[in-house]
């Protein structure tokens, strides 16, 4: 028998499920939709999920564009183990106190007590710098650029599939420098990394900026992220680059020694981004028809779905889908075609649709007479999407479905835009900062108070800082809560 569901919920994985409306119940809507589309299930481990392989391979999509700009930016991927030693954890004071509350830990092995506990890596600052220490001698070994693909595990409480699970897929970049401006330009570059990923690669406008004290990685001096608005407002950090400055460098005297013959800690950075992206799509371009990929991303750009009625015309069909199949592959897109003869192409196209192929190409008896195909868009609803009578002619068709693919990537990403901008709201005082709020917009206002002010809207409104944002108007500004000048405009929003 199965093992026992432990999970919240469990999805129906019959892609005839009916899709929630996101107006209805957004939470319902993602995993409707994540079930239907075939993104992921629940594993029997309360917080752990399967990823399946049309969910897999968007994940591949992210690890191919992430993996090229890391090596052109001067990164190596490694791989170190899983196990940590529990000391490790202990020895950097905020890092410890961050992450105890979620760390899994091993304490039998081999059906014997372990010496020592392990702790299950929730991220890998602490093994690093031990063989950082290990590895940098002198400043002709700086700077030391890694980054590793890697599973973590962090004991999180409250779950959803892909934005927050036990278990989780992720990158993590570490990096050692000889001084703390070149860690600095480090975080900051990395950061922008994650920021050009997001717009050109997701169609998603994200909001780059710092974090508030508060909000900073545990044993980071600085954390940068990047804040992305979901289709229910809420706001997702979608990534993070931490400037650590030396504080694990002095917890694990990781030092080199300079062209002066003394000896330094050296200066470091982090950065990652996890399997949380996936879910960061599904609920940006998302709609009541299910999953909506951006082209640059997507598994499969294009879908034929042959139509026949007669045997003569399949063979006709099949054989017109399988030319075009061809002519476009050898331009390096991305297609299928739909062979299963048991279903309709009506439910075909709902399948497709749900799955969030961006363009469906409809090949009939009479457009093989006519040497043309229907294109369908599905970022563009109905007929209004559809255009007919496009050509097969190998050099025309290419250039079209090119076309369109670049524009439904353009028409993603504005109207993301749109939608984020008319839902943010500048505020000036509390009182603002709170309708906004309640609204279910972001509020971005002048900020120049304290913890415990940011505490307390947190408390009373449930918002937090997502950012300081990078893009700064000039001008006096005057802090929403305590009236002082400031310096910065923040960003508060509800967020997953
Ligand atoms: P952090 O090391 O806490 O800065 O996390 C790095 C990135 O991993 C974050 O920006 C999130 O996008 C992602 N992340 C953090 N916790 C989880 C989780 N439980 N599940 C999935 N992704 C996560």
């Amino acid at each position: 028998s199965p093992p026992a569901r432990t999970s919240e919920r469990k999805p129906s994985s019959s892609p005839d499920g009916s899709v929630t409306p996101r107006s209805v119940d957004f939470n319902e809507w993602y995993l409707d939709v994540i079930a239907n589309a075939e993104l992921a299930d629940y594993g029997p481990v309360r917080g752990t999920m399967v990823i399946r392989p049309y969910g897999y391979s968007i994940w591949e999509a992210i690890q191919e564009y992430l993996n090229t700009k890391f090596k052109e930016t001067g990164h190596s991927n490694m791989y170190f183990p899983q196990f940590i030693p529990y000391s490790f954890i202990e020895k950097e004071a905020s890092h410890v106190e961050g992450f105890s509350p979620e760390l899994a830990l091993v304490t039998i092995g081999g059906g014997k007590e372990l010496e020592e506990k392990l702790v299950v890596r929730p991220t890998s600052e602490t093994i690093v710098n031990h063989m950082f220490t290990q590895w940098i001698q002198s400043y002709r070994d700086l700077p030391l650029m890694i980054n590793q693909w890697a599973n973590v595990t962090r004991w999180e409480m409250r779950t959803k599939p892909f934005i927050r699970t036990l278990e989780f897929l992720w990158q993590e970049g570490h990096t050692a420098h000889a001084t703390a401006e070149e860690a600095e330009t480090e975080a900051l570059q990395m950061i922008d990394v994650y920021k050009k990923f997001a717009y050109e690669e997701a169609a998603i406008p994200v909001i780059a900026g710092r974090k508030s004290r508060i909000e900073t990685f545990a044993g980071a001096i600085c954390t940068y992220t990047i804040e992305a608005m979901m289709g229910d407002r809420k706001a997702l950090q979608a990534g993070t680059s931490h400037n650590l400055g030396q504080n694990f460098s002095r917890a694990f005297e990781t030092q080199y020694t300079d062209e002066n013959g003394l000896r330094q800690h050296v200066w470091q950075t982090s950065w990652a981004i996890s399997t949380r992206f996936i879910g960061g799509i599904i609920m940006t371009h998302g709609d009541d028809t299910g999953l909506m990929l951006p082209p640059r991303l997507a598994p499969i750009q294009v879908v034929i779905v042959p139509i026949w009625k007669k045997g003569d015309d399949k063979i006709r069909v099949f054989d017109a889908a399988r030319s075009v199949e061809k002519i476009l592959k050898s331009a390096d897109i991305k297609i299928k075609i739909d062979y299963c003869e048991q279903k309709t192409p009506g439910w075909k196209f709902n399948f497709w649709e749900m799955k969030g192929v961006p363009l469906r190409l409809e090949i009939g008896p009479r457009d093989v007479a006519n040497g043309s195909l229907v294109v369908c868009r599905r970022d563009v609803p109905g007929k209004l999407g559809k255009d007919f009578g496009i050509s097969m002619e190998p050099s025309i068709l290419i250039a079209y479905v090119k076309e369109k693919l670049k524009d439904i990537q353009a028409s993603l990403l504005q109207r993301a835009t749109l939608f984020r901008d008319s839902n943010i709201v500048d505020v000036s005082s509390y009182d603002e900062l709170k309708q906004a709020i309640s609204r279910g917009k972001w509020a971005r206002g002048p900020w120049s108070s304290s913890d415990a002010d940011e505490l307390r809207v947190k408390e009373e409104t449930g918002a937090t800082i997502r950012c300081i944002p990078f893009d700064q108007t000039e001008g006096p500004k005057t802090c929403l809560i305590s009236g002082n000048p400031a310096k910065e405009v923040a960003i508060f929003a509800k967020s997953y």
